[in-house]
C-alpha cells in the first residue's frame, strides 16, 4: 500500500515578500532628517523605473538615475527620493 507522503515540518520556509525596489543589492542604513529616524535605502540605476521630485533641490531624478529613498521609521508610508549629493548636503541646508 502506498503512502501519501506529506510532511508539512520540512516544507521550505515561504520567501518574506518584498516591495520590488528591494529585490536588488540594495544597501540599507539608518541615519536621520531633521531628528527624524529614518532608513536610507540605495536605490541602483536599473531599479528607478520612475522619474521622482527630490526633496532637496526640487529636481527631477530621471529613471534609470541612481539615488536614494528615505524611509521614516515611523511613517514608512511618507518615503522621499533623494539625489545621493542633495541627501550628503542635507546638513548645509540652511532655511532662511
Ligand atoms: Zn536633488
Amino acid at each position: 500500500m502506498k503512502k501519501a507522503r506529506s510532511n508539512p515540518g520540512s516544507r521550505r520556509r515561504p520567501r518574506p515578500r518584498l516591495p520590488e525596489w528591494t529585490s536588488g543589492p540594495t544597501t540599507t542604513t539608518t541615519d536621520d532628517l531633521d531628528g527624524v529616524p529614518v532608513e536610507v535605502r540605495t536605490i541602483q540605476p536599473y531599479q528607478a523605473v520612475k522619474a521622482y521630485t527630490c526633496p532637496g533641490c526640487h529636481s527631477i531624478i530621471g529613471e534609470g538615475t541612481g539615488h536614494l529613498v528615505v524611509v521614516p521609521l515611523l511613517d514608512p508610508d511618507d518615503r522621499r527620493h533623494w539625489h545621493r549629493s542633495c541627501w550628503s548636503r542635507r546638513h548645509r541646508r540652511r532655511p532662511r
